[in-house]
């Protein structure tokens, strides 16, 4: 019969004392545990025995903390990083936010001096990447991989009808029924996988055929959605490009704008769907180019019952403005604040005050980026309206979502049809 092995938790800090104390506590709660008071110590003993759980003391006489994890983070290391130090929380969450954005996972920050049961609690943290749902499709492609794609390739991609919409599931918080899918395009390419935006958004938009991309991932995602969703209250998010809306705004008379909204308009009536069950999201940087133009366009949107939605707030540089300016019925809290609420009192602050500016002016909140249960919950307790994230549902094909939708113990009563 195999035992499970204990979990191992290396700690590195300077101060002996301390570094004790870890050990004692982390062992009473069944790790296994060694001790280093120096970097070179740290790295070798890391490379002999890779640990589950690293304890990292941020400020050390050889080395700084911050740059152990960046060394940490170039090795690929996986194990979760529990980060100590006497310093103030914001430089702490500051560190952390910077390990988390270099690809370390962090299970807490452990604010000197601490309590026992801090420690402990850190410890029984179950890995922030755990889904409550299994993945139903792998973003096969690697970093680089359409590196060399260039004009004609999309181009082609685009007409052969390999460029197609993938859905991501939103709940309500409170519920858990679905409200709605985000349209997130992908790039079917088989030895690849389907390859995600960021491999090939900027270039349809440098490119020019940005304006085509939005127009088949329309028309295809609406058609579906016409067709799977009819008399619901679901909801289809769709993406718009800076460039989309500066195109549909430009010129400055009415007639383009008219010829964007009327164009939506008309395929929405095609597909069978109203426009108040279609939301267009938008980041702050596009409805800036050129306000007045926008917001001529966008109220207009709003008027034949179109939702809008300000995507990534809180990552921009005038979010309050744009949010008061333009007829937003949505805000969707960015994922870099949302995937670290538990871990950072400066992440769950942010998130805590966007969902009550938000429902101070009367709009949805969105929360993207939520990975596990816990966030989730978190959110509920909030009062933020709506989640999305890989813990609830991955973007997916359509067969995907059919499976997702049945696998819900909740869909029962869901107003699905
Ligand atoms: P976005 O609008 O912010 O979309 C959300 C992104 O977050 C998606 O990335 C989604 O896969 C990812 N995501 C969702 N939940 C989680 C989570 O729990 N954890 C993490 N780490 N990530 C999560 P994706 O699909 O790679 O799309 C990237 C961006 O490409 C989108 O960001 C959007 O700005 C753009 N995009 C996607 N489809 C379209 C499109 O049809 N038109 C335009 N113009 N832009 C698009
Ligand atoms: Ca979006
Ligand atoms: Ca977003």
């Amino acid at each position: 019969m195999s035992e499970t092995k204990p979990l191992r938790l290396l700690v590195i800090d300077d101060d002996p004392a301390i570094a004790q104390t870890i050990s004692v506590i982390a062992r009473s709660a069944g790790l296994e545990t060694e001790i280093t008071c120096a970097p070179d110590e740290f790295f070798r003993a890391l490379e002999a025995r890779p640990p589950d759980f690293i304890a990292l003391d941020l400020v050390m006489p050889q080395m700084d903390g911050v740059e152990v994890m960046l060394k940490l983070a170039s090795f690929g290391c996986r194990a979760r990083i529990i980060i100590t130090s006497g310093l103030g929380s914001r430089v702490m969450d500051a560190a952390g936010r910077s390990a988390t954005e270099n690809g370390l996972v962090i299970a807490g920050i452990l604010a000197k001096p601490f309590s026992a049961g801090t420690l402990r609690k850190l410890l029984s943290v179950e890995p922030k990447t755990a889904p409550m749902a299994p993945p139903t499709v792998t973003l096969a492609a690697s970093a680089g991989a359409l590196a060399m794609a260039d004009r004609d390739e999309l181009r082609e991609a685009l007409r052969a009808g390999k460029i197609v919409p993938y859905y991501q599931p939103k709940i309500k918080c409170r519920s858990g029924r679905l409200s709605g899918f985000e349209v997130l395009a992908r790039w079917l390419d088989p030895p690849r996988g389907p390859v995600p935006p960021d491999h090939f958004i900027a270039l349809a938009e440098r490119e020019g055929l940005i304006d085509l991309l939005s127009e088949v991932i329309l028309e295809s995602s609406l058609k579906w959605f016409g067709a799977r969703f009819t008399n619901s209250d679901v909801s289809l998010a769709i993406n718009l490009s800076a460039i989309t809306i500066s195109n549909a705004a430009a010129a400055r008379d009415a007639s383009p704008v008219a010829g964007f909204v009327e164009h939506v308009t008309r395929r929405c009536e095609e597909s069978g769907v109203e426009p108040r069950r279609v939301v267009f999201e938008l980041t702050e940087s596009s409805a800036m180019r050129d306000p007045a133009a926008s917001l001529n366009l966008l109220t207009r949107l709003r008027m034949k019952g179109f939702h809008l939605s300000l995507d990534d707030f809180g990552t921009g540089y005038s979010s309050m403005l744009q949010l008061v300016r333009l007829p937003f019925s949505e805000i969707k809290v960015d994922r870099s604040f949302v995937s670290t609420a538990l871990v950072s009192e400066e992440s769950s602050a942010v998130v805590r005050s966007i969902v009550d500016l938000g429902h101070s002016l009367g709009l949805t909140c969105v929360a993207e980026g939520v990975e596990d249960a816990r966030t989730l919950s978190y959110l509920n307790e909030i009062g933020c309206d709506l989640a999305q994230g890989f813990g609830i549902g991955r973007p997916m094909d359509s067969d995907a979502v059919d499976e997702w939708m049945q696998s819900r113990p909740w869909r029962r009563g869901e107003n699905e049809h």
